[in-house]
C-alpha cells in the first residue's frame, strides 16, 4: 500500500492549495478528487461565472458606447461564443492547476476517496478495483453542493441549478431566479443583460442579505433599473406547468402572487458534502453537515483536518485556501493563527458590484460599538466620472476613537478591487488616518478609499 505524509480529499482552492502547500514544505503528498482539478470554483462556480460576465459587462459596455462617442449598431451576442469561451477558461485552469500539482510532485488520483481505519483512505473509481493508501494526516476539502428544496428539484430542465446555467447555449425568454445571494445577483444580472425576463425571489427582506443593509437597498435600486423584477419576502408554494412554461405561485407580503417563466434557476445556498467520506469511522462530529474544526482546521480526530466549504461558512473559496494554509502549519506544528473570519471579503460581480469586508453597519450597533461611519460617492472621484462610472459608493465604519477600521462596504465599479486596501487595512488593524495618509495614485478609482478615509474625519477634499 503506497503511504503519504498528507493526502487530500479535494482539488478545490482549499484542497489544490493545501496539497501544493504540503508538498512545498516537503512532505509527500496525494490529492483525490472524483471530477475535474479545481473543484466547483474552477470548473463550475467563480471563474466560469467570471468569463460570462465579462462577455455580458463588455455587452452593457457597448450598449452605453455611444455617450463615449463610439457609434455601433446590431450588436449581437452568440451565446454559443459566451459559453464556449467560459468552459475553454475553467478548461485552461484546471489544465494549470493540474501542471502545478506535478510540478511540486504532488500525486493526483482520479477517484472518490472515503476514511477507513487507521488512517486508511479507499479510492474508487468506477469500473475499477477500489485502491487502498495510507496517510499520517488526511485533509478534507471536499466541498459543497446546490441546496435543493423539497418542491423545486433540480431536473436540469425545468429547474436549473447555476451548473446548468453554465452550459445552456439557449436563452429562454424569462427566467425566476430563486434565492437573491451571490449567485442568484449575479445570475440575474447575467441574464437580464441578455434580454431575458428576469424575476429575483427572495426569502429574506433584502438582496444579498449578509451585507450591510444600505448596500443592498442601492443594489436593489440598481437592479430595478435594469427592469429586474425583485420580489422580497417572497417564497414559491407551488409550480405548475402552464402554456409549456412554468406558473410558480408565491406567498408575498402582498398576499399570494402569481410568475411566469420558461424556467426556474434555483439557488438557495449550498449544502456541504460530507456525507458518505467514512466521518463516522473518526467520530468525527458535523453541524447542519458541516465538518465541527478548530482555529487550526482540526476535526479531533488526530491527523484529520477539514477545510473550505465542507468545514463551514462563509463557502468563500478564498476562505478556503487560508485555511488550507493554516492545515498544513498545524501538520507541522507551527502555530498558526486562527482564520478571523471578520476579516474574509466578499465579492458578487453583478453590476454595480458589491464588496465588503468586516462590520456592517447593524452588527456594529447590536454589539455597541461606538462607530463613525464615513460615505463617499463614487462622482466625488474624478476617473469613475472620466470613465462614466458615476453610480454607488464606499461606506467606511470606523471607531469612533481611534479611527481603527471597522468595516467596509462598496457598491460600485471595481467594488471587488477596492476591497483588498481595505481588507489589509482590518486585517492590519489600520485606522482611517492611515488609509489617507497613504498616497493614492491619480487618477484611480482607489482615490474613492482615501476620500472616504479622509472623510471620517471631516477633513474630505471632494466632498
Ligand atoms: P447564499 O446562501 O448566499 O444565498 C441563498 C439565498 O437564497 C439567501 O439569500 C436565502 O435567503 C435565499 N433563500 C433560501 N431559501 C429560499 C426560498 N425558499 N425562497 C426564496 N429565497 C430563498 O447561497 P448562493 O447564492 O446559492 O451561493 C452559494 C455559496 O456560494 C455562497 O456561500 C456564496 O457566497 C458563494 N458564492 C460566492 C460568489 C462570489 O463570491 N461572487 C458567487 C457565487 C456563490
Amino acid at each position: 500500500m503506497e503511504s503519504y505524509d498528507v493526502a487530500v480529499i479535494g482539488s478545490g482552492p482549499g484542497g489544490y492549495a493545501a496539497a501544493i502547500r504540503s508538498a512545498q514544505r516537503g512532505m509527500k503528498t496525494v490529492v483525490i478528487e472524483k471530477e475535474a482539478v479545481g473543484g466547483v470554483c474552477l470548473n463550475w462556480g467563480c471563474i466560469p461565472t467570471k468569463a460570462i460576465i465579462h462577455s455580458v459587462d463588455t455587452l452593457a459596455g457597448i450598449r452605453n458606447a455611444a455617450d463615449l462617442g463610439i457609434g455601433l449598431e446590431n450588436v449581437k451576442v452568440d451565446m454559443k461564443t459566451v459559453i464556449a469561451r467560459s468552459r475553454n477558461v475553467a478548461g485552461r485552469l484546471s489544465k494549470g492547476v493540474a501542471y502545478l500539482l506535478k510540478k511540486h510532485d504532488v500525486s493526483l488520483m482520479a477517484g472518490t476517496a472515503t476514511l477507513q481505519e487507521n488512517h486508511t483512505l479507499q479510492v474508487r473509481k468506477k469500473n475499477e478495483d477500489p485502491v487502498r493508501i495510507k496517510a499520517e494526516n488526511i485533509i478534507i476539502a471536499t466541498g459543497s453542493r446546490p441546496k435543493e428544496l423539497p418542491h423545486l428539484k433540480i431536473d436540469g430542465k425545468d429547474i436549473i441549478s447555476s451548473r446548468h446555467a453554465l452550459e445552456r447555449e439557449d436563452l429562454p425568454a424569462s427566467v425566476a431566479v430563486i434565492g437573491a445571494g451571490a449567485i442568484g445577483v449575479e445570475f440575474a444580472y447575467i441574464y437580464r443583460q441578455l434580454g431575458v425576463e428576469v424575476t429575483l425571489i427572495e426569502a429574506l427582506d433584502s438582496l444579498l442579505p449578509s451585507e450591510d443593509a444600505e448596500i443592498s437597498r442601492e443594489l436593489l435600486r440598481a437592479f430595478k433599473k435594469q427592469k429586474i423584477r425583485c420580489m422580497l419576502q417572497s417564497r414559491v408554494n407551488r409550480v405548475e406547468k402552464k402554456n409549456g412554461g412554468l406558473l410558480l405561485k408565491i406567498d408575498s407580503p402582498k398576499g399570494g402572487k402569481e410568475v411566469e417563466a420558461e424556467k426556474i434557476l434555483s439557488a438557495v445556498g449550498v449544502a456541504p458534502n460530507s456525507g458518505d467520506i467514512g466521518l463516522e469511522q473518526y467520530g468525527i462530529r458535523t453541524e447542519k453537515g458541516f465538518i465541527t474544526v478548530n482555529g487550526k482546521q482540526e476535526t479531533g480526530a488526530k491527523g484529520i483536518y477539514a477545510i473550505g466549504d465542507v468545514a463551514g461558512n462563509p463557502c468563500l473559496a478564498h476562505k478556503a485556501t487560508r485555511e488550507a494554509m493554516i492545515a498544513v502549519d498545524a501538520i507541522q506544528g507551527r502555530s498558526p493563527a486562527p482564520l478571523n473570519k471578520e476579516h474574509i471579503p466578499a465579492c458578487t460581480y453583478c453590476k454595480p458590484q458589491v464588496a465588503s469586508v468586516g462590520l456592517r453597519e447593524e452588527d456594529a450597533r447590536n454589539r455597541d460599538i461606538e462607530y463613525t461611519v464615513s460615505k463617499v460617492h463614487y462622482r466625488a472621484v474624478g476617473k469613475a466620472v472620466a470613465i462614466g462610472e458615476t453610480d454607488g459608493f464606499l461606506k467606511i465604519l470606523s471607531e469612533k476613537a481611534g479611527g481603527k477600521v471597522l468595516g467596509a462596504h462598496c457598491v460600485g465599479a471595481e467594488a471587488t478591487e477596492l476591497i483588498a486596501e481595505l481588507t489589509l487595512a482590518l486585517s492590519r488593524s489600520l485606522t482611517v488616518e492611515d488609509l489617507a495618509h497613504s498616497i493614492h495614485a491619480h487618477p484611480t478609482l482607489h482615490e474613492l478609499i482615501m476620500e472616504t478615509a479622509e472623510n471620517a474625519g471631516g477633513e474630505a477634499i471632494h466632498v
